[in-house]
């Protein structure tokens, strides 16, 4: 079995290593998804929310797909420079990564009509959970500037915290969380 979770540094290997894992999870009929490091969590593990439906004259718990549910069933997430990302971000993704599924919870509610309030009040704790079972490949370059070595000009402390920030991303997927630990 390959793992789950690949990274993968373009100034060590090229891209021919990338475009190869690529090439390999589309053969096998996966859905690759290339969301933008700026994503935000709803947008990464999806949500519910309330909207009107004018044909149903009704509000309806609409169903927002993220990232990690359009990605499918063994499909790939690529997180590209995943330094750039935003922490809760990628703590977010990578729990869901461990778990093999997401909770969509009905977040808030525009209100104001008796049919919202209705389908507020029983939908209030309500979730869904979908499964998820896709692969992440994340893209790393050695420095924040991205240049080749000799022209390079980043400050070694910047080097540093920029890889440092890649291992602990790195660490969230490679490592297993115990959901128990928490308290
Ligand atoms: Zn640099």
């Amino acid at each position: 079995m390959t793992t789950r979770f690949r990274i993968f540094h373009p100034e060590a290997t090229g891209l021919g290593a990338f475009s190869a894992a690529m090439d390999a999870a589309k053969q096998q009929g996966g859905t690759v998804r290339v969301p933008h490091h700026s994503c935000s969590v709803r947008s990464m593990l999806g949500g519910l929310a309330l909207a009107y439906d004018p044909e149903l004259e009704l509000e309806v718990v609409r169903v927002q797909l993220g990232e990690v549910s359009l990605a499918g069933a063994h499909g790939v997430l690529v997180m590209d420079e995943l330094p750039e990302w935003k922490r809760e971000v990628v703590e977010a993704v990578a729990r869901v990564f461990h778990a093999g599924h997401v909770r969509l919870v009905l977040l808030g509610h525009r209100g104001g009509t008796a049919a919202g309030e209705k389908l507020v009040g029983s939908w209030a704790k309500r979730h869904i959970e979908l499964p998820a079972s896709f692969h992440v490949y994340a893209t790393a370059r050695r420095c924040p500037c991205g240049l080749s070595s000799n022209l390079c000009r980043c400050r070694p402390d910047a080097i540093k915290r920029f890889n440092d920030r890649a291992y602990s991303f790195r660490e969230l997927f490679e490592t297993p969380v115990s959901s128990g630990d928490a308290k």
